[in-house]
């Protein structure tokens, strides 16, 4: 069969789903300069395919420019016969060449340059869980050898895929769930690190399909089963890359700096979910007992915490800086990774910027504090609904300061169709509908 390059140009968008347009591989020297048209309304199409609202209507042009970092462009060659994933990640822009204010990749470009004015970048890693639909699901695998048998090829075929994708593979692991997974890489700066998420997923679904099998992010597959979360690790460095996270002096080894960033994200957290957590099913895992994370606590080393402080080893304090870091757990891959990481760097920056003193951490079962201890330290429950998240965000105008103002409206409206499209529907419908979608 005759079979000429193709590249797409593409970005994670307001649902989390990765759209873009497509053009011979021969075109891309001229696409760098032109970009590919787009319109508004592109951006309102949800996770399922429809567009409920739309600011803008059939009416505006943007367009959408491949970076020409070559991090942002993928290519991996399966060789298996099937054609290679090729496709560049890119901002959308306005016809005037400025970045479009809904666009999530400048989003998250333009809450880098405030957390710069600080003296601050973010080094980030997504650890993304799925379900692999490729295996049968045997009673007791959960983190067995025989998981990692059962899937056959899928693990190597997909560490080779993230490795020639230039994401240095980290981990590949069978979680707790049935037929779950979980992949990581590297972390990287700011941006990059978003990219790496995009691509993450973009590669394991494509190393799935290409053995007849899908990669499910949806964040409940099963109603009552152990849900699939992403948790975003980060630490904050200084611009020339050292780490400015950890103070030996401090109990649980938080700087001053950290303790201002995460003091910030936690007085929002509830309001966060909403663009951190963003579908229906989303508030399913948000429940306490799930291992995933239900009240706005910054957690010593525990794993129901909303941020963890995670564990390093006992060794030189050196040494324990580089590797310190937290882990924001209230996050799910129905979201694009450029507005997640985007909100936490905002809102993140605010604390820094009000010196918010460090948040005193949690040691203890959450379940067994009484209400007026939480209270006392600032913890409040995150929300039990998308509909209420959006509330949250809605009527917070802190929360609401850390996005353009036509990006949130837009992007409301949207989650707010999503919730109506799903209306009447039984709640096992309403899980395989999301699985469908991610
Ligand atoms: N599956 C859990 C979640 O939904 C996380 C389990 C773990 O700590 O790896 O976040
Ligand atoms: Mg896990």
């Amino acid at each position: 069969m005759i079979g000429e390059p193709f590249i797409m140009v593409c970005c994670s968008d307001f649902a989390g789903q990765v759209r873009g347009k497509g053009f011979p591989a021969a075109e891309l020297e001229r696409r760098r300069k032109l970009g590919v048209g787009l319109a508004p309304t592109a951006m309102m199409i949800n996770c399922f395919g429809r567009i409920t609202d739309s600011p803008w209507g059939p009416r505006g042009d943007l367009v959408l420019m491949p970076d020409d970092d070559p991090r942002a462009a993928i290519h991996v060659d399966f060789e298996d016969g099937t054609p290679p994933e090729s496709f560049i990640l890119g901002d959308i822009l306005t016809l005037d060449g400025k970045a479009w204010q809904c666009c999530p990749r400048s989003y998250l470009r333009a809450a880098n340059k405030e957390l710069e004015k600080e003296g601050i970048h973010i080094l980030a890693a997504f650890e993304h869980e799925f379900y692999y639909d490729g295996v049968p699901d045997r009673l007791g695998s959960s983190y067995s050898v025989d998981a990692i048998r059962l899937a056959r090829h899928f693990p190597n075929v997909l560490i080779a895929a993230l490795r020639q994708g230039g994401l240095e593979p980290e981990s590949f692991l069978p979680e707790y769930g049935p037929r779950q997974y979980e992949v990581t890489v590297r972390p990287a700066l700011g941006l990059q690190a978003a990219d790496r998420a995009v691509q993450l997923r973009e590669l394991t679904r494509g190393a799935a399909r290409r053995l007849g099998a899908r990669a499910i992010f949806s964040p409940m597959v099963t109603r009552g089963v152990v849900g699939n979360g992403v948790h975003i690790h980060f630490s904050l460095v200084d611009l020339e890359g050292r780490s400015v996270s950890y103070d030996p002096s401090h109990k649980y080894g938080i700087s001053s700096v950290a303790g201002s960033f995460l003091a910030g994200i936690l007085r929002n957290a509830d309001a966060l979910c909403a663009i951190t957590a963003p579908s229906v099913i989303s508030y399913e895992r948000l429940r306490p007992n799930s291992w995933s994370a239900s009240q706005t606590n910054l957690g010593f080393r525990d794993r129901e915490a909303c941020i963890r402080i995670c564990p390093v080893n006992e060794k030189p304090a050196a040494d324990i800086a580089s590797e310190y870091n937290f882990e924001f757990r209230a996050a799910d891959a129905a979201a694009s990774p450029h507005l997640q990481l985007g909100v936490l760097i905002n809102a993140g920056v605010q604390g820094v910027r009000e010196r918010l003193p460090i948040p005193e951490p949690t040691t203890r079962d959450l379940t067994q504090m009484s209400e007026n201890e939480k209270m006392r330290m600032g913890i409040r429950p995150l929300p039990q609904s998308l509909s209420e998240a959006l509330d949250l965000l809605e009527s917070n105008s802190r929360a609401r300061d850390l996005l353009p103002q036509e990006l949130l409206e837009a992007y409301i409206m949207q989650k707010r169709g999503e919730i109506r499209q799903l209306e009447g529907q039984s709640d096992e419908e309403v899980c395989r509908r999301y699985a469908d979608a991610y």
